[in-house]
């Protein structure tokens, strides 16, 4: 079903989400995907990310770390920052979903899924109700070749952008 593949909303990146309106709207649990979302795939956490997530949890969210990775991955990327994660997740099937909100210890509702790919970070947490922002994925420098998936997705989005279910979430960006 469309609903279920279409995110909330779209972003550029983690970088352009204005956190504040989530928190006004309601939101106070965060669930990140760790590669092409907040690093490039593999990379250790960069500085900017650290401080995202350091500021978020200033900020009043519970924040928590969902990645198809293994653990090895996930505690490279957090030997700097205080945040729990969810390893070997199997998204988009709904137990990796579901400890992570276990782990929040935060309703669905007020939960967002934030995550670069459609039919794993997106699908899996639409899945269960909880509110999804798409970010456009990480790549490194010089990175041009893209898979058939992020073709598919490419169409998925342009065809979401004419639809209802675009922009359910309302104003979540930052002001220029
Ligand atoms: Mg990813």
């Amino acid at each position: 079903m469309l609903k279920d593949i279409f995110p909330y909303e779209y972003a550029e990146s983690v970088y352009g989400i204005d956190y504040k309106k989530l928190y006004d709207m309601g939101y106070r649990g965060l669930i990140f995907d760790i590669d092409n979302t907040l690093t490039h795939h593999g990379d250790d956490a960069t500085p900017e990310a650290e401080k995202l997530l350091g500021k978020l949890t200033e900020m009043g969210f519970k924040v928590v770390l969902l990645s198809d990775n293994d653990k090895e991955r996930c505690d490279r990327f957090v030997k700097n920052c205080d945040v729990p994660y969810v390893c070997d997740a199997d998204k988009p099937h709904s137990a990796g979903f579901k400890r992570a909100i276990q782990t929040l210890r935060m309703s669905k509702k007020k939960t967002v899924c934030i995550g670069d790919q459609l039919f794993y970070d997106i699908l899996g947490a639409n899945r269960l109700g909880i509110a999804t922002i798409m970010v456009h994925f990480i790549t490194a420098p010089g990175e041009t070749r893209i898979g058939k998936r992020r073709y598919a997705e490419f169409s998925l989005l342009r065809l979401w952008k004419h639809t209802r279910l675009c922009g359910r979430l309302g104003d979540i960006f930052k002001e220029d």
